[in-house]
C-alpha cells in the first residue's frame, strides 16, 4: 500500500517546486501553532511540535485524490504536504532562524484539526481559570450542544453548506436574544457529524438557564431544531468536548470529506461572545526564543536531508 502513495517530492519533481504563500505575518499561509502538551489537565492534547505518529496514509490518499478530482489543486498540494515538508523562518528582529514542520491547516485534516483543537483548548482554559477565580454568585460554566434538523441520509454539498451558513446566523441570534448578559460569554465551534448532521458546541458562562426555555428559544430561531444537551462543566473535560470538533474526519468517505471541506469554506472556526470575545486567536503568535519578537520571514523550504536532520525520518514516509 505505502509504495503507491505519492510524496511531495514526487509531485514537486513533476511540476516544479511550488512557492509558499505568505500571510501578513510572514508565515506560510497556514496557522502555525506552538501548543503545550496535556500538562496538568491530564488530557491527551497533542503538541504541534510532535509529529503525529499514526497518520492514516490510505485515508489521506483517498482525500487527496478527491480534492484533486474536484479541482482543488492548491489545497490538494497543501493537504499532501502536511507534516511532510519543513521550512525555515527567520526572526525579523534578531535574525534567529528556526526550522518548522509544514502543517496544511485545512479544516478536514485530522492532524491539523487536532492541533487547532489543542490550541483552542488551552486558550479557553486560561479564560475559564480567570472566570473561576472571580465567578459571579449563581453563575456557572455550561456546555451546550445545539443541533440543526436535517433530512434523511448524507446531505449533498449544497444542503451541507446551507446548514453551515444557517448555523452561522442562528448562533449570534441565540446569543443576542437569549444568552447575552453583562459579564457572560460564550465560545462556539461547529461540527459536522458522521451522518452529515451540523451541530455546535458552546462553552457558556452565565446565569442559570432552564433547559426547556433554551430549547424553546433555539427551536423558534431555527424553525424546529432542538438542543441536544445542556450540562454544567467544571474542568477541562467539558471544554475539551467543545473543542475537539472536526477530529472525526476519518469516519467519513473521501467524497464526504470534500463535501465538508466545501461546506466549511469561509465559515468561521470559532465564534466568541462576551467575555470570550477577542480572547481566542486562530493564529497565535510564536515569540522568538532569542528576543521575543513575533515577526518572522519565510526562509525557504528544507531539503529532504535537512528535514530528516531536524525532524527525523518522516520525509520519506510513503516512499
Ligand atoms: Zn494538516
Ligand atoms: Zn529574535
Amino acid at each position: 500500500m505505502a509504495e503507491s502513495l505519492k510524496t511531495w517530492q514526487d509531485v514537486a519533481a513533476g511540476r516544479g517546486e511550488y512557492s509558499v504563500e505568505l500571510n501578513g505575518q510572514g508565515y506560510p499561509a497556514a496557522w502555525d501553532l506552538e501548543v503545550a502538551g496535556g500538562g496538568e489537565t491530564g488530557l491527551d492534547v497533542s503538541s504541534s511540535t510532535d509529529k503525529s505518529v499514526d497518520i492514516d496514509r490510505a485515508w489521506r490518499k483517498g482525500v487527496w485524490d478527491e480534492l484533486f478530482r474536484r479541482g482543488f489543486g492548491k489545497d490538494y498540494m497543501r493537504f499532501m504536504d502536511c507534516e511532510e515538508k519543513g521550512y525555515t523562518l527567520k526572526c525579523d528582529d534578531c535574525g534567529y532562524e528556526r526550522a518548522k514542520i509544514f502543517f496544511c491547516g485545512l479544516r478536514i485534516c485530522p492532524e491539523c484539526a487536532r492541533r487547532f483543537a489543542g490550541s483552542l483548548f488551552h486558550q479557553i482554559m486560561d479564560i475559564v481559570g480567570e472566570i473561576n477565580a472571580n465567578r459571579k454568585r449563581g453563575w456557572s460554566i455550561k456546555l451546550i450542544t445545539l443541533t440543526l434538523k436535517k433530512g434523511e441520509g448524507w446531505p449533498d454539498m449544497h444542503q451541507l453548506r446551507a446548514m453551515v451558513k444557517a448555523m452561522g446566523r442562528y448562533l449570534p441570534e441565540l446569543w443576542n436574544s437569549y444568552l447575552r448578559e453583562d459579564g457572560a460569554g460564550a465560545v462556539a465551534s461547529m461540527e459536522i457529524g458522521p451522518s452529515g448532521n451540523v451541530h455546535a458546541h458552546l462553552v457558556y458562562y452565565g446565569p442559570f438557564i432552564p433547559k426547556k426555555e433554551l430549547s424553546q428559544r433555539w427551536s423558534e430561531i431555527t424553525g424546529g431544531s432542538y438542543i441536544l444537551d445542556l450540562e454544567m462543566i467544571t474542568g477541562g473535560k467539558g471544554v475539551w468536548e467543545a473543542t475537539k470538533y472536526a477530529c472525526k474526519m476519518r469516519a467519513l468517505s473521501p467524497g464526504q470529506v470534500v463535501d465538508v471541506y466545501e461546506a466549511l469554506k469561509g465559515a468561521r472556526r470559532v465564534r466568541c461572545y462576551g467575555v470570550f470575545y477577542n480572547r481566542v486567536v486562530v493564529h497565535p503568535e510564536c515569540p522568538c526564543p532569542e528576543c521575543g519578537g513575533t515577526s518572522w520571514t519565510f526562509g525557504g523550504w528544507l531539503t529532504q536531508e535537512e528535514f530528516k536532520a531536524n525532524f527525523g525520518g518522516a520525509g520519506d514516509r510513503g516512499g
